[in-house]
Parts: C-alpha cells; structure tokens; sequence
C-alpha cells in the first residue's frame, strides 16, 4: 500500500473515481485516511469497483458528467481529473463526448480548483504521442498525432487538456499537475471494453482463440495499476510543483506478440492466434522515458510484468467462474526490480 499520508487529512476529488484506475486510487486514498468524493458518470466506470466503498464514512459518490459544471459544498483538497474512457473503442462509440469530456470537462474541473483553492492532477496520456518518431518517449517529444483520424478524440482532446492545465498553471490560477499515464493493467480492468491484456487473458481463460491486430510486432509497456497510483500520489504531493508534464510508465517493453505467449503460458491455454487487420494510427513502439520520474519522484515501477499477470489473470478467472465481479478480491502481486520478462 502507498506511503501517502497527510496530517490533517485531505478532502480529495477524483473524478473518473468508478473506473479502473479511479477505483483503484480511491481505495488507496481512504485507506490512508483521507476523504474522497468520487464524481462519475458512469459511462465505463462500474458500480462494482466502488461498492466495497460505498458503505465508508468517508467515502461520497457524486453522479454526474464533467462536462456540466460542477457545484459541490465544503471543502476540497485535492482535484485528480481521471473522467474519460480509456479504450479505444469506448471513447470512439461517441467520440464527441470524448472531446467534450477532455476539453469541457477538464475545464470545469479546473475552475473547480480555482473556486476550491485546490491542487490539480490531470491524469494524461501516452496517447499525446501519437505514432511516436522518438523512441523511448520522453516528455519533451511534441509527439506526432493525426488530428483527423478516429483515435483523435482522445488524443487532441487529451492535448488540449494539457494546453488548458498549463494554462492555468501559467496564470497562477491552480497549482496544476499533469501525469502522461502509459498502458496500466490490473484487477478491474473491464473485461470487455476491448484493452489488450484483458482481451488477451479472457480469451485464454474462456480457450477462445487470441485476438491480435496487425503482425503482434508492435510493441507496448505495461505498468501494473498499484505502482501507477503510487506515481499518482507522489506527482500529486510533490513539492514544488514540477511544472512539467511527467511521463508514468513501466518501460519494460513487449511485443504483443510476446505478450500473448505469456499469457498463453501463464494460462495453460491451448488457444490458437487469430490475426485481424491493425486499427488505423496504431502506435508501433511505446516505451515511457521514466527518467524525469525517477528524478523528480524517486518513483520507478516495481511488478514484474509476470507477477502483475499472476494478479490479473487470478482476478479475471474469479469472474469467469463466478459470473459476477468479486468485492475486494484485488490480489497484491508480489513486488520485485525485474523490468523485463522473458518469453
Ligand atoms: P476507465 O474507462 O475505466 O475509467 C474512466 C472513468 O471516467 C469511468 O469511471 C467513466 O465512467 C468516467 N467518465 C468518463 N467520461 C465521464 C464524464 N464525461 N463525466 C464523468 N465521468 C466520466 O479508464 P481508466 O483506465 O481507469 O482510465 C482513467 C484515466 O486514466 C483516463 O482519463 C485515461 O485517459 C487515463 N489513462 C489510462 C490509461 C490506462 O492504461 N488505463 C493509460 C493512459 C491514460
């Protein structure tokens, strides 16, 4: 669990609270004794995530769009802006919406953190990078993203985000924060919403054949959820602001291919491979540059991919064989310095 605790405890908004990552951030944030009001709408996010939380003292789930503004009493601490859908086919089924949500949403947020006096996380994207030209992605690179092509809701929308964060900041009107997230995995992860590592370890599990888009030679890096939220809270509570986007990210890097012969491995699986053809303006590499992470933070990841799939693949078999989405069954994977597995 995350060291992260504040004397007197913080009153934190997450936004985006329902979901994967937001769940996850919840929990470590009452269980270190803070507050949490949790906005969402829930358009990808799931009662499930949250109902172990829905019973705590000082737990409150706010149901609403961020893109309406947003009026809550009391106090508040802390902003972490995790409102979109993250896969692919999510935030294209209304890729208006998405815009609307990284760029109307994010600005409510901010004007949130203006009236509140509150600090400001954004919880961006290795998308910013577009198809990268540089390889390992650092932050300076200004990335290379098509601005019409059906991944570019996300993409601009989650650009524009960062404009309006540095913005604000520039203004001095909040102290604002910008995470640039790389593929995370882990326990809650929709098993349907069409990621990678969840596809691939249902497919497995349920011994149907394994999806892969283009060759599998197209590569990505997987962090495990418990280091990305660690990252999270470190961003968040350093000081001074670093004033600069911060890449958050496990660069130890795999082929898709090579992910799926893991997965096979680790499942016991006899599914065949089926090959589809690649979506458009699929990135070919992604690999966090951490260095800024690591310097700034002290943050670097420590689940090995194999041992985060151990977690994951437990998780995803509880509700295969269930039907229904386990309460508190997020299982700690054991932690270790390996980047890289083989396979
Ligand atoms: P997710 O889809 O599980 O969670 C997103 C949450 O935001 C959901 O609960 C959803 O209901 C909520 N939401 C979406 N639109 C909203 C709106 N207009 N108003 C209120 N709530 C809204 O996705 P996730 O993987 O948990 O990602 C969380 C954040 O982290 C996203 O902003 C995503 O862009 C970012 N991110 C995630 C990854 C990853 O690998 N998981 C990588 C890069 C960035």
């Amino acid at each position: 669990m995350s060291q992260f605790r504040k004397t007197p405890a913080l009153t934190i908004l997450v936004a985006g609270g329902a979901g994967f990552l937001g769940s996850h951030l919840c929990d470590t944030l009452l269980d270190s004794g803070h507050s949490v009001i949790c906005v969402d709408n829930f358009l990808t996010g799931r009662l499930e995530n949250i109902s172990s939380l829905l019973g705590r003292p000082r737990f409150r789930l706010v149901e609403q769009d961020v893109c309406q503004p947003i009026a809550l009493e009391g106090p508040v601490d802390r902003i972490v802006n995790m409102a979109c859908a993250a896969s692919p086919p999510r935030y294209q089924a209304d890729p208006i919406h998405t815009t609307r949500t990284c760029v109307v949403g994010t600005l409510n947020l901010l004007e949130l953190a203006v009236a509140k006096g509150a600090r400001f996380l954004q919880a961006s994207t290795s998308e910013v990078y577009g198809d990268p030209e540089q390889h390992p992605q650092h932050e300076d690179y200004v990335g290379h993203v098509n601005c019409t092509g059906p991944r570019a809701c996300y993409d601009e929308g989650k650009r524009t985000a960062e404009t309006l964060c540095f913005d604000y900041l520039r203004a001095d009107r909040a102290d604002v924060r910008v995470a640039r997230i790389f593929n995370t995995y882990g326990p809650r992860m929709d098993p349907a919403d069409g990621r990678i590592v969840s596809n691939l370890v249902m497919q497995a599990l349920e011994k149907r054949p394994l999806t892969i888009f283009g060759d599998g030679q197209q590569s990505r890096s997987f962090c495990y959820v418990t280091d990305l939220v660690e990252g999270l809270l470190r961003l968040m509570e350093i000081d001074p602001n670093p004033r600069q986007p911060v890449n958050l990210g496990n660069p130890g890097e795999f082929t898709i291919l090579e992910l799926a012969s893991l997965v096979r491995k680790m499942t016991g699986t006899r599914s065949t491979v089926t090959f589809l053809p690649l979506p458009q303006d699929d990135p070919r590499r992604r690999r966090p540059d951490i260095t800024r992470a690591k310097t700034l933070l002290g943050w670097r990841p420590k689940v090995a991919l194999r041992d985060g799939l151990l977690a994951t693949i437990a998780y995803f078999a509880d509700l295969d064989d269930s039907g229904a989405e386990p309460i508190n069954a997020v299982t700690r994977p054991a932690t270790d310095n390996t980047q890289n597995v083989p396979v």
